[in-house]
């Protein structure tokens, strides 16, 4: 299935083709604060159909993941990084896919602010 997704304002759009059922919640204090429901999934399935220079990019911690957002509206539809194996990956904010509804997915928790050393998004990735 492909999905549409993309930031409020409509700056940021892309497809993500894969078979969505869970997604993930962290609580760790990056995660909880953009109210991120995670899907992860290897970077290929994920195509920017906009410009790439319309996203803005935050990291933390290692700053190995790029978390971006836009810059506009604030919407943060997803981050990329590696996997611990370094496979290329990508982080899709499900709030940001079209059609989806949050509860009729599998929610994840993950206790990212249990794990202080490296947090738990950095974790999921690498
Ligand atoms: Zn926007």
């Amino acid at each position: 299935m492909i999905y549409q997704g993309g930031c409020h304002c409509g700056k940021i759009a892309f497809e993500v083709e894969g078979e969505l059922t869970q997604a993930i919640e962290c609580n760790c204090s990056h995660c909880s604060k953009k109210g991120y429901l995670l899907w992860f999934l290897a970077r290929a399935q994920l195509r920017l159909s906009s410009p790439a220079d319309a996203l803005a990019t935050y990291t933390f911690n290692k700053h190995a993941i790029k978390h971006h957002y836009c810059p506009d509206c604030g919407c943060a539809p997803f981050g990329v990084g590696a996997s611990p194996a370094g496979a290329a990956t990508a982080a899709v904010n499900v709030r940001c896919l079209e059609g989806v509804t949050p509860s009729t997915l599998t929610i994840v928790p993950v206790d990212g602010r249990f794990i202080k050393t490296t947090a738990a998004p950095q974790r999921l990735f690498s």
